[in-house]
């Protein structure tokens, strides 16, 4: 199980809890919404936490130009920040992309070598085709289980079984019948039910392919029978 920090405070406390909990990782970075806020200093202590041995990603980065809670200049600028250290420290990144299709692929297509996951995914089949061809994964959340998510359920089809990671977002986007309710972890088979559903496939083999993948994306040690 990943833990994905938001701005440096919780970049901290992710790693302290994978200190804790030997099963635990964590991911550091500053969410696009707190792009503002980020300093150069930030910048330093993500690269000096990123050495920790359980620091296995670079994120959440991305960019949100449906919210907007940072201007766009202070997003690109932190976006490009990580992006340089994804590509120094050589681990993947976590990447927040809401309608900032154009924008992020451009960013990863400017910076060969890197990869990770277009998390909690939201986009279209075009832009999940472009990531995977540039050696991205693609993530879902509890989105995949709501009623209006039709594009996502398609891309959920679609996609290379290879490619696809499972996620709860949590505290965000908790899958039916949580709706309205804190997410947690656990709800996690929610999502790989849905997707089992989808794929005309078992809950165990979806399980099974999407927790190597993602041993195998942020270099885990391999889980046994799951
Ligand atoms: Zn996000």
């Amino acid at each position: 199980m990943i833990t994905v920090g938001v701005n440096l405070a919780t970049s901290q406390a992710a790693v302290a809890l994978a200190v804790k909990y030997g099963d635990l990782y964590a991911a550091v970075g500053i969410h696009p919404h707190e792009a503002v806020n980020a300093s150069p200093q930030d910048m330093d202590e993500l690269r000096r936490l990123c050495l920790h041995p359980k620091v296995i990603g670079v994120g959440e980065t991305g960019l949100d130009w449906r919210r907007c809670l940072s201007p766009r200049q202070a997003q690109l600028d932190a976006f490009a920040a990580h992006l340089a250290l994804a590509a120094e420290v050589d681990l993947p990144l976590i990447i927040h992309n809401r309608e900032a299709d154009a924008d992020v692929l451009a960013m990863l297509r400017a910076t060969p070598g890197v990869r990770g996951v277009l998390h909690a995914y939201s986009s279209d089949e075009t832009t999940a085709e472009a990531a995977v061809a540039l050696g991205f994964h693609i993530s879902f959340a509890g989105p995949l289980t709501y009623k209006n998510a039709e594009t996502t359920r398609r891309v959920a089809r679609a996609l290379p079984l290879e490619r696809l990671l499972l996620e709860t977002d949590c505290p965000s986007l908790p899958p039916v019948p949580y709706r309205g309710q804190r997410n947690e972890p656990a709800h996690v088979g929610l999502i790989a039910v849905e997707l089992a559903r989808l794929r005309e496939t078992t809950v165990a083999l979806i399980a099974s392919a999407t927790t190597h993948n993602a041993c195998d994306l942020f270099g885990l040690p391999t889980a046994g029978a799951v």
